[in-house]
């Protein structure tokens, strides 16, 4: 059942669409805009309805605020208004409300709208799930990668915390595929994916297929020694899955990681630092693959001076 808030200063009011509604939707109500506020960062809603009148703050400056809120600017809202107030309709809809209702209710023609809307707003949640999801794993894929990698080098270069980017690769899986043909090897991606997926479950954590049989990790906070631990616990859960590889290779199926921590400076960019990795994990498929090659960027720093 979706989520749908009421902000209305009027008990009378909320109590009337919360009973139109609240047959099809778990209907929250609160009867000021700061409280509205609130719910709508804390909660996930699907639809705001939000009174325009209201005492202490109006439902323009609540709006106003939602709008700016990057946790609740996609939530969609509905102004409710009286005919009185026709003109601050107008407002509404500049100031990103996505209709209006008006008093009084109509109880079909609130449903109607109130339906249309999260309908629409489910779409979009599924598009852009799906914009950002590897069809094959499940995973992140690298459209997403790409985006999340600079907003958290950003983040970790405001708060000075160690960040490990590191890239994961599938041993001789051309053979693999020559060997038991492609839609096993897609098979073997699948369970590589999540492998390495459910070892990086952290909110600090991230994990996209960046291409093929390749995988982009990346990990903050962590010092080099944590992540370097980590990254090995992974190349050892996917041998553990036992996929049996052609024998001439070897008995089953491995990855090879290289990775880098560094702590981000101000002026340096991600990519230089996936480039490092990059050629961590070049190291590790030449001294043999089926393992992990850290750089510890604070190291390198001090083997330059
Ligand atoms: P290395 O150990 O050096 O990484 O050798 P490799 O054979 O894994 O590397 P190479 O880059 O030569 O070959 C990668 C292979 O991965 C070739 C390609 O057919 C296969 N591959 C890439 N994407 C997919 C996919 O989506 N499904 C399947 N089944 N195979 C894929
Ligand atoms: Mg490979
Ligand atoms: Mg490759």
């Amino acid at each position: 059942m979706e989520n749908i808030l009421i902000v209305d200063d009027s008990p009378v009011q909320a109590a009337q669409l919360r009973s139109i509604l609240d047959d099809e939707y778990a209907v929250t109500t609160v009867h000021t805009a700061e409280e509205g506020l609130h719910a709508a960062s804390c909660g996930d809603f699907s639809l705001i309805l939000l009174d325009v009148v209201m005492p202490d703050m109006d439902g323009f400056t609540l709006l106003k605020k939602l709008q700016e809120e990057v946790i609740t600017q996609q939530i969609p809202v509905i102004l409710i208004t009286s005919l009185a107030e026709i003109e601050s309709e107008q407002k509404g809809l500049t100031l990103g409300a996505v209709d209006y209702i008006t008093k009084p209710f109509h109880p079909l023609i609130v449903k109607a709208r109130v339906h249309t809307h999260v309908k629409l707003y489910q779409y979009r949640r599924q598009v852009e799930f799906q914009s950002m999801t590897d069809q094959l794993t499940g995973v992140y894929n690298r459209r997403r990668h790409d985006h999340y990698s600079r907003v958290k080098w950003q983040e970790a270069i405001r708060l000075q915390i160690p960040f490990s980017v590191c890239m994961l690769d599938i041993d001789k899986f051309k053979v693999y595929n020559d060997t038991f043909g492609h839609p096993a090897g897609d098979k073997v991606i699948v369970s590589v994916a999540q492998a390495a997926a459910s070892r990086l479950r952290r909110p600090t954590d991230f994990f996209a297929r960046y291409g093929g049989e390749e995988f982009v990790a990346f990990l903050l906070g962590d010092e080099a020694e944590n992540a370097f631990a980590h990254l090995k616990t992974i190349r050892q859960a996917v041998e553990d899955l036992h996929i049996p590889h052609n024998p001439s290779v070897s008995p089953w199926v491995t990855v090879s990681i290289g990775g880098i921590t560094v702590v981000p400076q101000p002026g340096t960019s991600y990519d230089t630092y996936l480039k490092i990795a990059d050629a961590m994990l070049y190291d590790a498929k030449r001294f043999g693959r089926n393992q992990v090659i850290w750089a510890d960027g604070k190291a390198q720093c001090q083997q330059e001076k």
